[in-house]
């Protein structure tokens, strides 16, 4: 059934999320702009180095994001989301290459001509722009990663078609620049003498405010990632928000805007490192649980019958006749009328019981599995058949002489196991004939009366 669309849906965000991304932004970007401010005003006369410093700053800031981007898309290539995104920091390392063009007069703020300015504004325009445009495309894949549309036979498709977007951005900046009089576009005021910029900033910043809204409400704080994404977006709006407020001739505004867009980069990298490592633990867990539910038995959280001859194979190399090993078999004895007069239910409570207690008597080092129904086996390494003798009488002593009144097995039968040992000393034969002993051991057992351990013998 399809579900009603509500407008309430669209604002409903995980608990606090919101309140605490809006906290967290406010004080962030607060310590950011009081840093920015400082810096320039205490640095203006050694200008000239710090604009190439933030420049390069910038650039390897947006190549660290891209490669951490491109990684994350590499190890998951159902994110195509990624895409779009690793398209716009690639592009804007060719953007900012541009600065570098016009070194060293486009950095000194007392001799940075209108065409270098121009230059600037043009790189900052369109980075803008395709900013915004892959943030919003990247949104979209993420909100729309279900559909059908995005199956993984159209992937290459899209990937082609925000690539060659990117690069046509890329291209229309560069045609726009003083590289190219023909189509060289102009950003700024005529008069020399005061380069406020011809374009509208609060265009920037409207349209900013609403990418943001849109990613917020498609991808609602899903991860770490995206609010980083949330957090270059506000970094934008900011930007945009200054180059409104101040007058370049006055306000050195072209250094605040390049030091607050350094400083939130270079949190954006902190924030997908953390994104990173979150990831990584995260799959590490995950990790760690699969694998365990795979050599586990699951009613008995015993190890499983693969595991077990896997254990097997590992310790044979090392039998030798002063480093023996033994292995036992158990079974319980007449289970099949246990289940038939008390039901399966109570047959699992009573193969539950038996591995607790099997295991309570062992060392940590000895393995214990059950490989099937109501078989168990162990591994003991280093133990001799002597030993692994008296363990066992042990075992199927303590199982004889359970009170039932301290479980939840009532029953009026004596619960009791049959054992089989082999102990090996040497290490010529296959797993399955050392199990294939113990088994053989089993059974004599259960032909000796039952409640009983047997050795193999030739
Ligand atoms: P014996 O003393 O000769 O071993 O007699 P037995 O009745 O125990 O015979 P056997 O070992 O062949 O019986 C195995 C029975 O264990 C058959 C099957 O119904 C039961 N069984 C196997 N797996 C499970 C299980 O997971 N839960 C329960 N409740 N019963 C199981
Ligand atoms: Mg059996
Ligand atoms: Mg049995």
């Amino acid at each position: 059934m399809a579900r009603k669309f509500k407008l309430t849906n669209i604002f409903n965000f995980p608990k606090h999320s919101l309140q605490k991304f809006t906290a967290i932004s406010i004080l962030v970007f607060t310590i950011l702009q009081t840093l920015a401010e400082n810096t320039i005003q205490n640095t203006v006369s050694i200008a000239p180095v710090l604009l190439p410093i933030i420049t390069i700053t910038l650039l390897i800031s947006y190549i660290i994001i891209s490669i951490l981007m491109i990684l994350k898309y590499l190890s998951d290539k159902q994110c195509l989301f990624l895409v779009p995104v690793i398209c716009a920091f690639t592009g804007s390392v060719v953007l900012n290459m541009y600065y570098f063009s016009s070194y060293p007069e486009g950095f000194i703020y007392k001799i940075i001509t209108i065409s270098n300015y121009n230059d600037y504004l043009i790189g900052y325009f369109y980075r803008n722009i395709m900013l915004m445009i892959t943030i919003l495309m990247s949104a979209l894949l993420y909100g729309l990663r279900k559909h059908r549309l995005l199956s993984p036979e159209n992937n290459i498709i899209t990937v082609w078609v925000i690539i060659n977007a990117s690069i046509i951005m890329v291209a229309l900046s560069w045609l726009s620049s003083s590289y190219y009089i023909k189509t060289n576009i102009d950003l700024t005021h005529q008069k020399i003498s005061d380069f406020f910029p011809f374009w509208r900033p609060g265009v920037m910043f409207v349209a900013w405010c609403v990418i943001l809204i849109i990613a917020i409400i498609t991808t609602r704080f899903r991860n770490m990632y995206w609010t980083g994404i949330y957090f270059v977006c506000i970094s934008y709006m900011l930007m945009s928000f200054q180059l409104i407020t101040s007058e370049y001739s006055t306000d050195n505004m072209l250094y605040r805007t390049r030091m607050l867009e350094v400083l939130s980069t270079l949190v954006f990298v902190f924030i997908l490192f953390i994104n990173s490592f979150i990831l990584y633990k995260n799959s590490n867990t995950k990790y760690k649980n699969a694998y365990q539910n795979s050599i586990r038995d699951h009613l008995t959280m015993l190890y499983n019958r693969r595991y077990f001859y896997d254990a097997l194979m590992k310790l044979i190399p090392c039998i030798t006749v002063k480093n023996p090993l033994s292995i036992i078999v158990c079974d319980i004895d007449f289970f099949k009328s246990i289940n038939d007069k008390y039901g399966h239910q109570h047959g699992d409570k009573v193969i539950q019981f038996i591995a607790i207690k099997i295991q309570s008597l062992l060392r940590q080092n000895d393995i214990l599995a059950r490989i099937g129904g109501e078989e168990f086996a162990l591994l003991l390494p280093g133990v001799n058949e002597e030993n692994a003798k008296i363990i066992a009488e042990r075992i199927c002593h303590a199982v004889s002489q359970h009170d039932s009144k301290n479980t939840d097995i009532h029953q009026s039968e004596r619960i009791t196991i049959s054992m089989g040992i082999y102990s090996a000393t040497d290490n010529t034969m296959t797993e399955d004939v050392y199990i294939s002993r113990a088994d053989d051991a089993m059974y004599k057992a259960k032909h000796a009366g039952r409640n009983c351990v047997k050795v193999w013998q030739q």
